[in-house]
Formats: structure tokens, sequence, C-alpha cells
């Protein structure tokens, strides 16, 4: 069986996927404009191109994949393409991020297609502060949304809190109160300097993981939990007494490059080896040169597996941003996929 190692000796086994840039919500933080520049449908990879890319990528090794965006659950026919994925054999884990806006409607339906679990962004308990996080968004559907996949079962649930000095770093204590009420992993996420918005006084806006878990420590018990590198970025901890865990990802104050395990595909076709490096391989311009007939395949398969191991070899070793410090680095999140 294959498997994709990159230069610098690092299994590539997860693959995440931006279905669509399109969402329902402008966080702040993410796509703030109130009239993004949407990538044109005819340029947005078909459910066959995605499928056909993700079949040879698990070929190739990868055995995780998440469904991010945008918001997934606003693109049609999301159940038919989380069922063909799920028929991909050797792919043993599929996910999916969600601002769980629609999940009152789609958990159990998601569930019953293949999909194992589920990440929910929830950056405030408030419901003022969290319509101003996501301009306009509707805290009871997402708590409601998180109920849903509880009762679905798309389990463990991981709840993605993405701190912003000033905004919402009063909350942390509300949302460890949560963890210990509820089964719900909340995983504190420093803020990416993604955009020239964040990047426009990110010092004052960005504040460290580390702080955070330190300023907890003070008042809450809590112990690691032990987990294998291939379990994502996040460090866990269970809190004393409580039903739930916390964690911290903490891409900037404590980077963990030499464990990523994980390559992009972008929603326009673009496979992104890092997050924080703006180099990507144009997968779908390939593929789109070659025709989809049944004497294409073979050819079709070949140009997909060339351009997933370009993207593998060119993954650099680690990012060079560092807390707290604006970069020339702009991306848009929903497009690359969070
Ligand atoms: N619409 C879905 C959602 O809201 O979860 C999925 C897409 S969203 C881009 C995925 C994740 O990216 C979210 O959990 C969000 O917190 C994270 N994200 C986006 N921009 C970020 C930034 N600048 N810094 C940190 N996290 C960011």
């Amino acid at each position: 069986m294959s498997q994709l190692v990159d230069s610098w000796g690092r299994k590539i086994t997860y693959l995440r996927v931006s279905i669509t840039d399109r969402c329902n919500y402008r966080c702040i933080y993410c796509q703030p404009e109130k009239h993004f520049n949407f990538i044109p449908h005819p340029e947005i990879l078909r459910y066959e191109e995605i499928i056909e890319i993700i079949n040879e990528a698990v070929d190739l090794g990868v055995t995780k994949v998440r469904i991010t965006g945008g918001e997934p659950l606003i693109r049609k026919g999301i159940i038919d393409f989380i069922k063909k994925l799920k028929k991909i054999k050797r792919l043993e884990d599929i996910s999916l991020t969600t601002n769980g806006y629609f999940l009152t409607e789609y958990a159990e339906k998601l569930k019953n297609a293949g999909l194992k679990r589920v990440n929910i962004s929830l950056d405030s308990l408030q419901k003022d502060k969290y319509s101003q996080i996501t301009q306009g968004g509707d805290l009871e559907k997402a708590l409601k949304g998180i109920d849903s996949a509880i009762l679905a079962g798309l389990l463990p649930i991981k709840i993605n809190t993405v701190l912003i000095r000033g905004i919402n770093d009063e909350e942390v204590e509300n949302f460890v109160k949560l963890a210990l009420e509820r089964p719900l992993c909340i995983r504190f996420i420093e803020l990416m300097p993604s955009l020239e918005e964040i990047i426009d006084n990110y010092k004052d806006k960005f504040i460290s993981g580390l702080d955070i878990k330190e300023n907890l420590a003070k008042k809450y018990s809590f112990n690691p939990i032990k987990t294998d590198s291939d379990n994502g970025p996040a460090k866990y901890y269970q809190i004393e007494g409580g039903k739930g865990t916390i964690g911290f990802i903490t891409a900037l104050s404590q980077h963990f490059c030499q464990t990523c395990n994980r390559i992009r595909l972008t929603s326009e076709g673009k496979i992104r080896p890092c997050l924080f490096s703006n180099q990507e391989i144009d997968l779908k311009k390939a593929l789109r040169e070659v025709g989809n007939r049944g004497e294409d395949q073979i050819l079709r398969r070949k140009v997909i597996r060339n351009k997933i191991e370009l993207a593998v070899k060119l993954k650099p070793k680690g990012h060079k941003i560092k807390e707290g410090i604006s970069n020339s680095l702009s991306f848009k999140m929903s497009r690359v996929g969070g």
C-alpha cells in the first residue's frame, strides 16, 4: 500500500477539502465583506471531481478527510456526496466543519449518509456578541444544531472558538463551564493573520493559547489527555469533574508543523500543501485538460496522483509566522478550507 511522505519525513494522511467558498455568515475574521467576490460556479470543483481526487488521495495513503468551506452545508447535494465518500474503501474517517446553522435539519441525514463527526464553530455564548462576530448569525440555531449533532451521534463534537482580544476573550470561562456541563470538546483557537482586515492591528487582537491555558490553570484542575500525533494539532485536557474536554490550537504561539500530516484541496481545485504558505498546485486545470471518456480514465488518475505527489513534495518544513506579528500573507480561509 502507498503512503505519501513529504520531504521532511512526515506521513501525509489527512486531506481537508473546501467544497464551497460561500457561507451564510460573514465572520469578522474570516469572510467579513458584505459583498464577497465568490468564485464563479464553473470554477468550483464538481462533486464528481472531488470524489475522483479523494479516491486517488486515499489510494496514496490518505485515511482522513474533512469537508469544510465556506459553509459546506449550503452546497446542494451534500448528503449524496457524503454517501459517495462513504463508499471509498480505506477512507477511515469522514468529518465536517460547520457553523451549525443547518444542523437541526441535517445532523441525522449526515450521520445516516456515513459522516462520523462534526466540528462546530461557536465564538460566543452571548446572543448579541455571536451576532456581532458572525455579522448576523443566530446563536439559538447554532446551539440547537449542537443538540441535534449530539442526538444524531456525530461524536465526538469539537467546538471551534477563535479568541479575539477585546471581543470574546472575557467568555473563556463560560466556554470552560460549557465543557464541564456538556460532552463537548471546546477548542480555543488562536486568531490567524489570514486577511488584510486582521493583519491591521493584529497584534492587539491576538491572544496566545498558552496564556489562556496558564490563566485557566490558576482556577481549574485539568490533566492532559494522551493522543497520538495523528490526532490533530490541538492539545486536549480533561477538566476535573467535567463531561467534556478543552483544547488549545496554538498554530502561532507553539506551532505544530513537525507533526503536520495534512494537505488541503481548495474549492477551486488547487492543492495547498501548507495553510500558511500561498503556494498552491493547480489540479483542476490539469484535470480539465484531460478528456473524460472511458479511455481517458487512466490518464486522469495519473494527473491527479502526480499533482498530489508534487504538492506533498513541496510541503514546507514549517511556517515562519510569529504570534501576533502581521505579515504579507493574505488568503481566504473559506476558499482554502479552515
Ligand atoms: N463555515 C464553517 C464554520 O463556520 O465552521 C466551516 C468553514 S470555517 C472557515 C472553518 C474554521 O476556520 C472555523 O472554525 C474558523 O474558526 C476558522 N477560521 C477562519 N478564519 C480564521 C482565522 N483568521 N483565524 C483562526 N481561525 C479561523
